[in-house]
């Protein structure tokens, strides 16, 4: 329980060979990004200087952790919002810890990178916390909805902007060695 809500955290295993095979394709990903107002908006966002299928395969397989929130308490759009943004602050350093806890890894965010009030690459700067910032699913090619439909058997809810979903989802883990 955190203030008025609870988050319940799930946890699987996928192989890198399996997330390659079902639930990666860049090119459909790079074209929804492209899409985006915030594309390249961060040094997390495509495009990227590297090939993110090779930047996968160096890893054997995806731990993915997903922490579900669930906004039955919440009492306007805005409130579960808020949680949602708190809980991904906090998410993101469990990944990064996570990721010091077992060497060779690397954490995923949930979403884009938010360290900075603007980001470093809008001003043509290299990123100023490789510490901290870290790729998403998407950004790099891979589903999110797919997989935790298929692996935890619930789905991703979004708001309308008026309605409250039953929960939210912050979707991630680490890429294991
Ligand atoms: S840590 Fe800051 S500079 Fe680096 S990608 Fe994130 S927002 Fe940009």
């Amino acid at each position: 329980m955190s203030g008025n809500y609870n988050v319940t955290r799930y946890e699987a295993d996928i192989p890198m060979d399996e997330l390659i095979r079902d639930y990666f394709d860049y090119e459909k990903t790079h074209k929804l990004c492209q899409a985006c107002s915030g594309y390249a908006g961060t040094w997390g966002c495509p495009p990227f200087d590297f090939d993110p299928k090779d930047y996968l395969m160096q890893f054997s397989k995806f731990h993915m952790v997903v922490d579900k929130i669930d906004n039955s308490n919440a009492t306007s759009v805005d409130e579960a919002q808020e949680w949602l943004f708190k809980e991904k602050t906090r998410y993101d350093k469990d990944m990064l810890d996570m990721e010091a806890a077992n060497p060779g890894s690397q954490a995923m965010a949930a979403q884009e990178c938010q360290y900075c009030k603007t980001c470093a690459r809008l001003s043509g700067h290299p990123c100023i916390h490789p510490d901290l910032m870290r790729y998403s699913l998407e950004s790099i090619g891979s589903f999110p909805v797919n997989l935790v439909h298929d692996k935890l058997g619930f789905d991703i809810l979004w708001s309308d902007g008026t309605s409250i979903p039953e929960y939210y989802l912050l979707v991630a883990g680490v890429l294991m060695k």
